[in-house]
């Protein structure tokens, strides 16, 4: 079940009426649009000093337009340097919050891609949150709450907002005549066009390319230093630039999922496609520290692919970096 975007707002004049909102969120969810529109709405409902009777934001006022517009001087909203955070990037951040206000009584900061924070712009902000400051609220978006630190997990509260438009989206690619189990990874995959895979897609090197990924996958989470000889074997051909970046997330997208797997104690029926990961797990028992280091490891990879390193360097480079060599 999930709630729709005026039910939240909603929600969100109850708490600040009633002057319960928590100082630390995170936005869930694919659905980038509205976690923008709730988080205006949450600062305008702040700000403005105009409420009506149920305690919404007039929308009208210098403050309200203001917000909107993203022209508030007391919201900040932090982006990724690349496919990282990092931890001077935080430092900065908690230098702006420390000063006063300039407009109101309040300051909030959005963290953008929360995931990418490397470990230690995550144990930066985690001190933070640990000794909230009044009238300081932080919000951050992520896709992949599972790849921050259980700590800060734990203290954020989680609204989630997923993408309506899914189950049109993979009943487009059903209708294009593209595999069920194939259907289901492209819709994870492509938060752009769906028009490019449509165009691209042969079922065959398809099923190659992901069975090439699943197995350079695991060999890293065994941390087997054959991971980089299967880079040379089995995704040698896959290695272009735009598919070593959907290989990439891809590959993000099983950490994602084995992380998933790995702190929750019943399994999620609608993951059942990734069961495999399920003896991965069994046999190896990754620590939650080496598969947030593997995540590090695919974000530099990515980096460095739309940086035009070519592919097949920044794939050894994770084996490299994540195997066992002795
Ligand atoms: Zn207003």
């Amino acid at each position: 079940m999930q709630a729709s975007v005026d039910q939240i707002k909603q929600h969100v004049n109850e708490l600040i009426a009633s002057n319960q909102l928590a100082h630390a969120y995170a936005f869930t969810g694919e659905a980038f649009d509205q976690k923008v529109a709730v988080t205006t709405y949450l600062v305008q409902g702040l700000a403005c000093p105009h409420f009506d009777e149920e305690g919404q934001p007039c929308q009208a006022c210098s403050f309200c337009e203001r917000i909107s517009k993203q022209q508030y001087t007391d919201l900040f909203v932090l982006e990724p340097d690349g496919q990282t955070t990092r931890v001077d990037q935080i430092r900065q951040l908690k230098d702006w919050l420390s000063k006063s206000p300039v407009e109101s009584d309040f300051k909030v900061a959005v963290i953008s891609r929360a995931e990418t924070m490397n470990p230690s712009a995550a144990n930066a902000l985690l001190k933070f949150l640990e000794e909230p400051l009044d009238n300081i609220y932080i919000i951050l978006y992520t896709n992949a709450i599972d790849l921050l630190l259980p700590t800060i997990q734990s203290r954020v509260q989680v609204w989630h907002f997923a993408k309506a438009e899914n189950e049109e989206r993979l009943n487009r690619l059903l209708e294009a005549n593209i595999r069920p189990r194939h259907a289901h990874i492209i819709v994870q995959l492509a938060t752009d066009a769906l028009d490019r895979w449509i165009e691209g897609y042969q079922e065959e090197s398809f099923d190659q390319w992901i069975k090439g990924l699943n197995y350079f996958y695991q060999m890293l989470i065994e941390r087997q230093p054959q991971a980089f000889i299967v880079v040379q074997t089995h995704l040698k051909s896959f290695l272009s630039n735009q598919q070593a970046q959907d290989g990439l997330d891809y590959l993000m997208l099983l950490n994602h999922h084995l992380l998933k797997k790995q702190t929750t104690a019943h399994a999620d029926e609608a993951r059942t496609a990734y069961a495999w990961l399920d003896d991965l797990i069994q046999s190896k028992q990754p620590s939650t520290q080496s598969v947030l280091e593997l995540n590090q490891a695919l974000l530099t990879a990515k980096q460095q692919v739309m940086a035009n390193v070519s592919g097949q360097l920044a794939y050894e480079g994770i084996a490299v970096s994540q195997c066992d060599w002795k």
